[in-house]
């Protein structure tokens, strides 16, 4: 039996071409058309007049900070429940992250929360920069509420939606729109991979200019070299962006089949005892990126390790849920308002196979072997 991954890219005939094409023209560098392509095309699919292609999304959080305004020694409101990209990006601009929890509802920074620790931040005499919030596993949170508290504190929102692309609300608004600017991944496992690349938008035509100019080693428009900035190499490669550009044509379809996937879970589990899936909230279309699932092991009579090493032993790849940063060794210290959510999450929820690739068989197979573990209980 062949193993059964998390999320492997999925590749189509027009990934191929488009490099080739690309390959053919000689626009192997620097930049090319296939760069200024793929911005165009993903700024207009999230609904953002401008888009920087960039190396990676860590790369996108990194220069994104940095033109909201964040300084070294100044505070950035993160959530805790994250992959530590998020947080190590406060770090790469010399500010101090502190940590907030997730809504029990969405799984995403907790608006009520978030407003209570920059209060509290505040009044502790701390400098606070911006807010930088996650859409976790295709969710996103109150945007609305967020946005509110934002505004209130006048403080900038940075929004990671390397996990959200695809991610829709009822009212048309896309995960990507929201604040200051937005960073999306292309990473390998991601819902659209370009093997590794991310791309910053925003609507401010200004820091998206700045973006570029920093991207590329902070050059000033005369013939020689000549520099009045540090600058960093953070652009994505032509041949990459024609990859993207085929990946982008087939993400509708990729958001149904994960759609689809997620709810043969939903349904499969949905009479267990102690399962959970992921929440949706009303007026959220999500990604279905990853299918998620919460497994509270005094109903379900087995915990979520259980579980995750029975699949194991089959060959099935799944994954814990992120583990939050306000645990992360290398986070120590740093101040955190929690108040549980994500904790619990880490230790019961579990990531399973979602690949867009998956078929009906290998998703039996999965859902085979999650039912047989030993000690689990089918009946309340
Ligand atoms: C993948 C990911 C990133 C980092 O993106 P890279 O392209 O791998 O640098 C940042 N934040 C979150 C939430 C992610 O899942």
């Amino acid at each position: 039996m062949s193993r059964i991954y998390l999320s492997p890219p999925h590749m189509s005939e027009d990934e191929r071409r488009l490099l080739l094409d690309a390959f053919d023209s000689n626009w192997i560098a620097p930049l090319g058309p296939h760069v200024d392509g793929f911005e165009r095309e993903l700024g207009a699919y999230v609904g953002m007049p401008y888009a920087a292609a960039l190396s990676s999304g860590t790369a996108a959080l990194h220069l994104g900070l940095m033109l909201v305004g964040v300084r070294p020694g100044d505070v950035v409101m993160c959530s805790t429940f994250t992959f530590a990209a998020t947080a190590n990006a406060i770090r790469y601009v010399g500010a101090e992250p502190v940590f907030v929890d997730s809504a029990d509802e969405t799984w995403c920074l907790d608006p009520n929360l978030l407003a209570r620790a920059i209060a509290s931040e505040r009044a502790a005499g701390r400098r606070v920069a911006a807010v930088l919030s996650v859409d976790l596993y295709g969710l996103m949170p109150d945007y609305d509420a967020i946005e509110a508290v934002c505004a209130e504190a006048d403080l900038p929102l940075v929004e990671d939606a390397a996990e959200a692309l695809g991610t829709r609300r009822d009212d048309g608004r896309a995960a990507g729109s929201f604040g200051a600017c937005a960073a999306f991944s292309f990473n390998g496992n991601k819902i659209i991979t370009t093997s590794g690349g991310g791309m910053l938008v925003s609507r401010d035509a200004d820091l998206v200019q700045r973006t570029r100019y920093l991207a590329t080693q902070a050059r000033d428009p005369v013939p020689h070299y000549q520099h009045q900035a540090i600058g960093y190499n953070y652009r994505l490669s032509n041949l990459l962006a024609a990859v993207g550009r085929g990946q982008l044509m087939h993400l509708d379809e990729k958001v149904t089949t994960r759609r689809a996937i997620r709810d043969r879970y939903g349904r499969a589990f949905a009479g267990l005892p102690g399962f959970r899936l992921m929440p949706e909230p009303t007026g959220l279309r999500s990604n279905a990126w990853l299918t998620c699932i919460e497994i509270d092991p005094d109903v379900a009579g087995v915990d979520r390790e259980a579980v995750r090493l029975h699949l194991e032993a089959d060959g099935i790849e799944s994954r814990p849920l992120w583990k939050p940063m306000h645990q992360q060794p290398v986070f120590e210290g740093c101040r955190a308002y929690v108040d549980g959510v994500s904790d619990r999450l880490f230790e019961r929820g579990l990531c399973l196979p979602s690949g867009s690739s998956l078929t009906e068989d290998d998703q039996q197979r999965v859902l085979a072997r999650v039912l047989d573990t030993p000690g689990l209980r089918r009946t309340p």
